[in-house]
């Protein structure tokens, strides 16, 4: 079972004591469930899944960093998929992710398709219920919240969607759209209503010409400014940008990072970003985390990933960003694809394409260590684990 220890600047790192001391049982059981081929599951198996609350959920530090906006313990989300024969898997879409982020930060998610990326995202603004662990928002736990108090925490929590078109109802005009935050959450009247959409409107950029038409009349920019006005309207204090600006031109997304960072200054946001565009992410992230298979392996100030990266994972993410000919940039091609997240490869998840993978990679998971100030990694190439560590 995987736990968090919390180090000085809020940051957790991941510590997998069932590898350490655990009856041969329960290490069969865990390796049938990692390598996601067991066939219905007995209910002592379910609660893995869906952990009784307060018997496994690790202990949130006493005193919550004042830095600290939003931090995630040990958080897990499991989904059961149905096989063929009525045979059932489970994906472990984030496994196991600690993190903090700091009050005006902007931390940068990165990793390919389907690692889990925008699962973490959507976990950060209680979009899905948890699996295992915690959520602090504040110092305040609310993996579990409801009713009002959930609706409440809306207003300080909001969305960027990766899809400018898709995430504005085609039925509706412009400024119903942006006025719905309003309505839903009965603030002001119908005038003031429409005072504030216009607000809105100026603060990102958009003609208050465009408030009587429909989606399909705008241009993709314009929408995904419609989509960060509505996200903007309650006055949010976090940002979950998913992918903000993969659906764009290029030309179009230099002007809507450049307005996302103005926002930021001008009132105070904290975002995460997220996006498997790394030359976007350099631009307008402090700090960065990898993902790989559902867990962070590495996670760094952006100058030390993009000059000084560990992981042999992030390494291959950066070489393959497109560099001038000539300029004497050396590719490294990971072999095979991305292992199924319902069958995680046991030890290093990525030893299967790694080009150091030794004997220990394919035996045991390595901790996010913290090998320089601020710059974890999750490698035996850097923790100089011996097997006794591991027994
Ligand atoms: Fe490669 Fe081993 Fe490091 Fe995993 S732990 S990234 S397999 S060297």
């Amino acid at each position: 079972m995987l736990s968090a220890g919390i180090n000085k600047k809020g940051v957790a790192n991941i510590m997998n004591h069932e590898q350490e001391k655990q009856p041969e049982q329960q290490l069969e059981r865990e390796a049938r469930i990692d390598a996601g081929v067991y066939a219905n599951l007995s209910e002592e198996e379910e609660t893995i899944i869906t952990p009784v609350r307060g018997e496994e959920e690790p202990v949130p530090p006493e005193k919550p960093d004042p830095e600290v906006l939003v931090e995630a313990v040990d958080v897990r989300q499991y989904f059961q998929v149905k096989k063929s024969r009525g045979r059932k898997a489970l994906v472990k879409a984030v496994d196991g992710v600690s993190f903090a982020i700091r009050r005006g930060e902007t931390f940068g998610l990165v990793g390919e398709s389907g690692c889990g990326k925008s699962t973490l995202g959507k976990t950060f603004l209680r979009l899905t219920p948890l699996t295992g662990g915690q959520v602090l928002f504040n110092g305040e736990d609310i993996s579990h919240i409801k009713g009002k108090a959930l609706k409440r925490f809306r207003c300080r929590a909001q969305m960027i969607f990766q899809d400018p078109s898709s995430c504005l109802n085609p039925r509706r005009r412009i400024e119903d759209i942006m006025a719905e935050p309003y309505k839903i959450h009965r603030l002001y009247d119908k005038n003031e209503r429409a005072d504030k959409v216009r607000e809105l409107c100026d603060m990102v950029g958009l003609s208050r010409n465009y408030l009587k038409r429909y989606p399909h009349e705008m241009s993709g920019g314009q929408k995904q400014r419609v989509g960060i006005a509505r996200a903007l309207a309650l006055r949010p204090q976090l940002i979950v940008c998913d992918e903000p600006v993969s659906a764009l031109d290029v030309s179009i997304q230099a002007q809507v990072i450049n307005l996302l960072q103005d926002l930021q200054q001008k009132l105070g946001l904290t975002y995460l970003f997220i996006s498997h565009n790394l030359s976007v992410v350099k631009h307008c992230c402090q700090r960065i985390g990898v993902m790989y298979l559902g867990r962070l392996v590495e996670i760094a100030p952006a100058g030390r990933i993009y000059g000084h990266a560990l992981h042999p994972y992030t390494n291959a993410l950066i070489s393959a960003i497109p560099a001038v000919e000539g300029s004497g940039t050396e590719r490294t091609l990971l072999k095979g694809d991305l292992p199924s997240p319902s069958a995680v490869p046991p030890g290093c998840p990525f030893h299967t394409r790694c080009p150091h993978a030794m004997d220990i990679c394919r035996q045991y998971r390595p901790e996010l260590k913290e090998e320089e100030a601020g710059h974890f990694v999750a490698c035996h190439l850097y923790n100089h684990q011996t097997e006794e560590d591991n027994e």
